[in-house]
């Protein structure tokens, strides 16, 4: 079976409402990952999730902190997307999220017997090393952006490695 790859936060969730705790200088890590549970699920993700899962095996391979996997796990079973394989970054690993996603994103790919068939992610930086790399990777495009939250994003997961 193939499998289709998928990024969780801003493509399935929908993390505007959080953003807010890590902007500036002063990070309030606990609040921005214990709402996560509340996060609205994006409709154009979910919907493309199950298109794929016609097709392909579902694997989620996110930034989010393994030690989140409870949260996240229960909040996919709730929106009716499949959860069975879930790849988190584990404790201690703050590399920029195109390097531990890249490691991932080959680890996945030699344990499914019909590799990737498609990696879909919201970061570009993600997107351009995987396509880099050779993975049919496409960007999520559907949140839309704005200067202030694309800058903490890319802070949070490109700089300091921490989703
Ligand atoms: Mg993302």
């Amino acid at each position: 079976m193939t499998v289709a790859v998928f990024d969780i936060d801003g493509v399935v969730a929908d993390v505007r409402h959080r953003v807010h705790h890590v902007e500036g200088r002063w990070k309030d890590w606990d609040s921005f990952f214990d709402t996560a549970d509340e996060d609205p699920v994006l409709d154009v993700g979910a919907a493309l999730v199950h298109e794929m899962a016609q097709l392909h095996d579902i694997v989620w391979l996110t930034g989010r902190p393994e030690w989140l996997r409870r949260t996240t796990a229960r909040w996919l079973e709730d929106a009716g997307l499949p959860y069975a394989s879930l790849n988190m970054r584990p404790h201690h690993d703050y590399r920029p999220a195109r390097f531990y996603k890249l490691d991932r994103l080959k680890a996945i790919h030699a344990a499914a017997e019909g590799g990737i068939a498609t990696f879909i992610d919201d970061d570009p930086d993600v997107i351009e090393v995987a396509l880099g790399a050779g993975f049919p990777a496409q960007l999520a495009e559907w949140v839309p952006r704005n200067a202030r939250s694309e800058a903490t994003m890319r802070e949070i997961q490109e700089k300091l490695g921490r989703t």
